[in-house]
Parts: C-alpha cells; structure tokens; sequence
C-alpha cells in the first residue's frame, strides 16, 4: 500500500465576497491557521484557487490530523475542512488514495467523486477522472451506492501543476471572518454565560476581542476572576481573545452603595463599568464595547436602562445577543466549552452590594443627577491605575503593542 502525505483542505465562504481585499482575508486565515496549528506536525500552509492547503508531516497518523481538523473548524472565517492526501499526477495512485480517504469516513451509504484539473496539461478530463476513480471506489466498496444529488460522501480529487489533492472526509466550519479581519472590540466579561458567547459572535465576525472583567476585589474573593481566566483559555484555541483587563472595582461599588439611591446602583455600577471599559477600549485602540445583554433577562436590561448605561459612553456599544433567547445561548455555550466554566458560583461585582428593588425604568436625569453627586471622574483615574492586564495567544495580535 502506498503511503501518502495528509493534508487539510480548508475551504472559507465569506472571504470570497470580499473582491479586491480578498488576498489580505486570505493571509490573515492563513497567519491565524499558522499560528493555531503551531503543536501539529504542519509542514507548510499554502493557498490553491480560494483555498487553504495544510501539510501533514509524512507518517502522520489518522488522530492527529483529525485533530488538527477538529481544531480547524473552529476558527473564525472556516467554512469546511476536508481531510485527505497528496499524491503524483498518476491515475493509479490517485485511484489509491482515494479509496484510503473515503475508507478513514464512518458511516456513509452513497458517494460520488467531484474530479478537477487547475492545469490542462494533465491528459485525463475530470469527466473521465470522475469515471475511473469512481470505478475504482466502486470495487474497493461494492456494498455503497454512487448518488449523484446529495451523496452523504463527495470525494474531491485536485489536480494542480506537479500534484494532485484527494480528499473525502468533510466536515462544516463555524464559518464568519478571520479574527483580525473586522478592527477591535473591548468585551465586558463577566464569568456568566452570556458575555463569552458574545465576545465569540463578535471574533467571529472577524473583530480582535479583548476583554475586560470587573472584580468584586476586595469586597469578595478573587474567584470569578480565575473562572474568566478560564474562559479566556478555552476562546485562546481558535484566538479569538488577545487580552483581559481585571478592574479590582468592590471598593468603588461600595462606595456607590453607600450614597447612591439603592434602586439607581446597578445603573450606577453599570455606567462606570462602561465608562472604565470605554477608557480601556481607547488606549487599546479598540473602536466599541461589547456586552451580553439580552432584551429583558434581568432588571438592567430593559429599554431604558439600556439607554441609561449607554448615556454613560461615547463609543458604540455592541449587544450580539440581544435578541436571543437563554436556552439559545446556553446550547451556544455549550457548544463552545465555556458553559461548565460559567455555571460555577463564583461572587463578582454583579452579586456585591445588590438592592432589593432595582429601577428597572431609570430616568437618565435622575441617573445623571446621582451621579453628578459622585467624584466619578476622580474615580476613573483611580481605577485605572489598579487595571491588570492577561496576555493570551491571539495571532491576529502582536505581543509588542503596549498592554495597557
Ligand atoms: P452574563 O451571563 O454575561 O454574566 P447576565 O445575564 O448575568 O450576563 P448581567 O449580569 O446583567 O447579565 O450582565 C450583563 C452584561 O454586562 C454581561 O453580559 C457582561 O457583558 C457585562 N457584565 C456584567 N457583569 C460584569 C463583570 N463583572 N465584568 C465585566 N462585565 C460584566
Ligand atoms: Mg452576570
């Protein structure tokens, strides 16, 4: 049996839409893939006609590349992965391959093969590489049917100028943009469901996240802040967090509690959530906030609180799951890793110093009102000298420029 090298075809969508800017969407999946992929025996990362190519070191075993696959199709801006060989412009081997590839699917019933030559200098015509290639699968898997709509296996066969690619196994990516490819954002992580879920919506669109996470520190532990950090790792796998800024804020939180209106104090924490993160954001770069607010979860996520904290910010503020519901939410966490980590009680900010009946139809003067009581200004230059900064791998992010 011939033995051939693995390869990862990596298909996108979106990147293809995007005309004249196309070549720097396609370097910045490949930079990404890169540097993702950098514990994968990956030899080289090329790009074919609208796709990515990923070498396989030869005699790596069928685990690891379906890992690397797995991981790929996680990465934002990934439409499908498709698991498979290089092998020489000979119709023998080709044929060979191919049935190796389609051997490594699971269970399918039909197939058909999609054969196509880059170079016509290659003497056999995809109709006839179609033919022979699928006679040779017939024989090789007399129990499965060829189906020409909708097989549950199309085997793709490449030929370009001094090699030909065969693949079978295909597998959908989570699709989007490469990170890196749409500015950045400044997320506001709590350790809840919600806002990793919204910081995912947005790095798949393509944004460079960063995230900021307000501590109840020192008022309560320290928890939450190592379940963000937890997060942070599972979304740093597919890069799609560069930093997280934790703001030790149960002091200033205290400090509101004490001379606020209590009904105004989830407002009032809120603005200058915002108005630290807004501050964060600007030295980062960083060109709008997100949150994970949904329309109606709780107390300050009604219409008029909503337009009370944003009152507190010039930059846009960004709420991807607005319209969604819980149950949608939690299936998306779960589907990403971070719902285990969410789950756990961990005291932040948002548990600390809690009124018993919070507004929820602020009236901005009134909040603007309270607050004019307050040093607020003061209180940012305070806060943000205590700012800590997390570095995490994110390719689309350069470690030299200033963290904080
Ligand atoms: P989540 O599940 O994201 O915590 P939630 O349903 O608990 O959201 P809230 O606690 O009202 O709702 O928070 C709404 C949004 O405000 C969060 O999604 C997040 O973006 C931001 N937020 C809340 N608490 C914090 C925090 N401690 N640090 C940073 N951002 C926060
Ligand atoms: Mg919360």
């Amino acid at each position: 049996m011939t033995e051939f090298q693995r390869i990862i075809l990596v298909h996108y969508h979106e990147i293809g839409l995007k005309g004249h800017n196309r070549a720097s969407f396609e370097m910045r999946l490949l930079k990404n893939l890169e540097a993702l992929l950098a514990d994968y025996p990956v030899v080289t990362i090329h790009r074919i006609s609208g796709r990515l190519l990923v070498f396989l070191r030869e005699g790596t075993n069928r685990e690891t590349a379906l890992a690397a696959t797995d991981l790929i199709t996680a990465v934002p801006g990934v439409a499908r992965v498709s698991c498979g060989y290089k092998c020489e412009r000979d119709m023998a081997l080709m044929a060979e391959a191919a049935c190796t590839a389609l051997g490594e699917v699971k269970s399918f019933c039909s197939f058909k093969v999609a054969a196509r030559r880059n170079h016509t200098d290659f003497p056999t015509c995809s109709m006839d590489m179609n033919r022979l290639i699928g006679a040779a699968l017939c024989d090789a898997f007399p129990e499965k049917r060829v189906q020409m709509k909708d097989p549950d296996v199309t085997v793709g066969v490449e030929v370009v100028q001094n090699a030909s690619y065969v693949y079978a196994k295909s597998v959908p990516g989570i699709g989007g943009l490469p990170v890196g490819s749409s500015g950045r954002v400044m997320c506001l992580l709590s350790s809840g469901i919600d806002s990793p879920v919204a910081l995912w919506k947005l790095a798949r669109r393509g944004a460079l996240c960063m995230g900021i996470h307000f501590s109840g520190r020192p008022q309560t532990s320290d928890a939450s802040e190592y379940l963000v950090d937890d997060i942070a790792q599972v979304l740093e796998h597919t890069g799609c967090v560069a930093r997280v800024f934790v703001v030790p804020f149960g002091d200033y939180q205290r400090k509101i509690a004490l001379s606020a209106p209590p009904e105004l104090r989830i407002i009032m924490y809120r603005r200058l959530m915002f108005k630290i993160a807004e501050r964060v954001a600007k030295r980062q770069r960083a060109g709008a906030l997100v949150t994970g607010e949904s329309l109606g979860q709780v107390a300050s996520q009604t219409l008029d609180n909503i337009r009370a904290t944003d009152d507190a910010v010039d930059m846009p503020v960004f709420r991807p799951l607005i319209g969604t519901d819980k149950l949608e939410i939690i299936a998306e966490a779960k589907r990403l890793g971070t719902f285990d980590i969410s789950s756990q009680d961990a005291p932040d900010c948002c548990t600390l110093f809690m009124p018993r009946n919070p507004e929820t139809h602020a009236k901005l003067d009134a909040v603007r009102l309270a607050e004019a009581a307050l040093p607020i200004d003061e209180w940012i230059e305070e806060i943000l000298e205590k700012v800590e900064c997390r570095e995490y791998h994110c390719p689309a992010c350069s470690p030299k420029s200033a963290a904080r």
